[in-house]
């Protein structure tokens, strides 16, 4: 049913396939990741019980200073800057076939929600094909990991999406999607169980040693009732499932759960999904965080976008309430433009967030709401956060490499350039000509990066976590 997706290209083969020297030098503009800085760099990279190994990185210079190998091959990239692969914390591969869309926030989100649920496609074959446009052009766009979100066409929960993932070169975590509120709630919770008595053992081993983790995903705040939400976390407590929900995406959102009232209301009633109990839970005057918080309290959950976090009005000091927790964000840059959040709510909060110890990540949302047709990665938000916001490198390379690692369950080790570390890859960028800034360069640029290394195994725990 699943198609092959071949993995990238690289310029160095892994070493079951690399009949060169057992040791090669990376000299570049730049080398790069989350913590550490070397301009001009030197990686030594050497094979080590069949994997690469990082054996030093260093300035160039400090690197001359070693005893290296005679037989060492040494690939020269003046003009290229080095980075970790990236990490995708929060996107949507089965929409990748509808493509970038145009869109006016004047006209608020749920016209843009029934843009979406008029191109959602129905069958097993199609969604795979979906689902394997947007891996393609996620490994375009040198991403190693996703946060998925696997849609439930109406309301019919399939494994088709993680089955995709799982038959890719790629790594994640596929966030199996659901919605229950009102009408929907205690049918949701039969139908969750019914699929996971079903499912869960087949597919749990099928995804062994693939490096994709099954999650599943109460969608939103106001398409899901606290009781679904209690009931997922406990399902997810007792599986180890890991959890995904949309959170403080919009002032809808907030207005719906603060008052009950709202555009949000409207869809819900022109389903035929709102009834009144749904007003013993909101209405009472909560921000979506604190109504979300005795579920968030609980155990780590995936936030996608908390856009919507105030820390002085009168809801109180949201970014405080949710650092009590162990959640973390997955901010959206280029979504939350697109959607006018900007405009409407003011910057996204992320630098708060992470001085509060918030583990925040950057997502991509699906392609619909991206301004790159030929790939999906937060590479593109790394650079709207560079050039409008003037976001340090190391910050960016932290919520795209070992923050959403964490988030994901993947090893953190493999996205740090550090020596005696196995590196899930190593990605290459083109510096512009003279440039004295090569990191700048590189962000106020618009290419693609290319793959140096693909080793997405060496990203994957092994044992009981
Ligand atoms: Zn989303």
């Amino acid at each position: 049913m699943t198609q092959t997706i071949a993995p990238p290209t690289t310029a160095i083969q892994p070493p079951n396939l690399h009949d060169g020297p057992r040791v090669i030098r990376i000299n570049a503009a730049l080398i790069a990741d989350a913590h550490h800085s070397f301009a001009p760099g030197s990686l030594i990279l050497q094979v080590d019980d069949d994997q690469w190994i990082i054996h030093a990185i260093n300035t160039q210079a400090a690197i001359d200073q070693l005893d290296l190998p005679s037989d060492l091959r040494t690939l020269d990239l003046p003009d290229q800057i080095i980075i970790p692969p990236l990490i995708n914390a929060h996107t949507h591969l089965d929409l990748t076939h509808i493509g970038p869309q145009p869109h006016n926030p004047s006209e608020g989100f749920v016209p843009w929600l029934d843009m979406i649920r008029a191109n959602r496609i129905l069958e097993d074959d199609a969604i795979a094909g979906s689902v394997t446009l947007g891996i393609e052009k996620s490994l375009a766009g040198g991403t190693i990991a996703v946060g998925d979100i696997a849609g439930a066409p109406n309301a019919i929960l399939k494994d088709i999406p993680i089955r995709t993932l799982a038959h890719s070169p790629m790594l994640g975590t596929s966030f199996l999607e659901f919605f229950g509120i009102g009408t929907t709630a205690t049918t949701i919770i039969d139908a969750l169980q019914t699929y996971l008595a079903n499912h869960l053992d087949q597919l749990q081993q099928e995804l062994h040693n693939t490096g994709v983790t099954f999650g599943l995903s109460p969608h939103a705040t106001n398409t899901i009732s606290i009781a679904v939400y209690h009931r997922a976390a406990q399902l997810a407590l007792k599986h180890n499932i890991p959890l995904c929900t949309h959170l403080a995406e919009t002032l809808e959102e907030r207005e719906f759960i603060s008052k009950g009232t709202g555009p949000q209301r409207g869809f819900l009633e022109r389903f035929g999904i709102w009834d009144d109990s749904i007003l013993s839970e909101i209405g009472k005057h909560e921000h979506p965080i604190e109504h979300l918080h005795p579920v968030l309290k609980q155990l780590p959950i995936l936030c996608a976008h908390v856009n919507d976090a105030p820390t002085d009005d009168e809801f109180g000091n949201m970014i405080e309430l949710l650092a009590t927790t162990q959640t973390s964000v997955a901010y959206c840059p280029r979504a939350h433009t697109y959607f006018g959040h900007y405009d409407t709510l003011g910057p996204h909060p992320f630098q708060a967030m992470l001085d509060a110890g918030i583990n925040v990540t950057l997502g991509t949302d699906s392609i619909v709401n991206l301004n790159t047709p030929d790939r999906i990665t937060t590479l593109d938000d790394m650079r709207l956060l560079a050039s409008r916001d003037q976001t340090p490198m190391h910050t960016l390379l932290s919520m795209t490499t070992t923050n959403p690692a964490h988030a994901l369950r993947l090893d953190p080790n493999a996205f740090r350039f550090e020596s005696g570390h196995r590196p899930a890859g190593l990605l290459s960028l083109a510096v512009g000509a003279n440039h004295p800034d090569p990191w700048s360069s590189v962000m106020h640029s618009g290419s693609s990066p290319n793959w140096i290394l693909f080793a997405p195994k060496n990203a994957v725990k092994t044992g009981a976590d």
